[in-house]
């Protein structure tokens, strides 16, 4: 069964283009030109990813994202204004997956498009799994072990807790905010740089020792974990 993508976009020229781009790749399309429209679509249910523009009448993407969120974890591709970073920020940490900057070229975001549901798929099969891999890392949470290549990493709690946390998150980009909430704790009280100081910590334990790439930083926004193949 083809997958159900809504577009949530009130320029009605961009949300036409997308339509019609993605029913040739195969997908069925809804489309809602306000926010309040956007979020009743996603609660009448049966959609498997949005594309949600940020600035939209009625109801901003942002708070769209938030209202999603409460009751959803369906992929949410957002569109944003060239180089805004902390439209950029906002949107992540308000629960989108992805963003795509305007203008975008169609080919990328259908390429994120692919990714977002392939995760989505993957990530339902994961969540009972013990074992986290990506290409030889491997991650157990029964032995609350890491190894590359079947030589073992030493970590500490907090690393491998924010290891953990951005395997679970594949391809997803995270911003320093959601890593402070999700691996810190809500009542941290700090600095978001405490972040990039045990991203170090772990690039230097896993990619620097191995010569591999798991962890990309995006510039002003956060990091990704993702697949790294030799
Ligand atoms: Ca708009």
């Amino acid at each position: 069964m083809a997958e159900r993508i809504l577009v949530v976009e009130d320029e009605s020229k961009i949300a036409r283009f997308l339509e019609l781009e993605l029913k040739h790749e195969g997908y069925e399309v809804e489309i809602a030109f306000d926010g309040r429209t956007g979020l009743e679509k996603v609660q009448e249910g049966d959609i498997d990813l949005i594309i949600l523009d940020l600035m939209l009448p009625m109801m901003s993407g942002i708070e769209v994202c938030r209202r999603v969120r409460k009751f959803s974890d369906v992929p949410i591709i957002m569109l944003t204004a060239k180089d805004d970073i902390s439209d950029k920020v906002t949107g992540l940490d308000s629960g989108a997956d992805d963003y795509v900057t305007k203008p975008f070229a169609i080919e990328e975001l259908l390429a994120r498009i692919r990714v977002a549901l392939k995760r989505k798929n993957q990530s339902v099969k994961d969540a009972n799994k013990d074992t986290l891999t990506a290409g030889k890392l491997v991650l157990s949470k029964l032995k609350h072990k890491v190894t590359y290549d079947d030589q073992e990493i030493p970590l500490s709690k907090k690393e491998y807790d924010l290891l953990l946390f951005l395997m679970e998150n594949k391809g997803v980009v995270l911003s320093r905010e959601k890593l402070i909430e999700k691996v810190w704790g809500y009542d941290f009280i700090g600095d978001t740089n405490v972040t990039d100081v045990y991203i170090r910590y772990l690039r230097s334990k896993i990619d620097e020792r191995f010569g591999v790439k798991f962890i990309r930083t995006i510039r002003g926004v956060g990091y990704i974990f993702e697949d790294y193949e030799e």
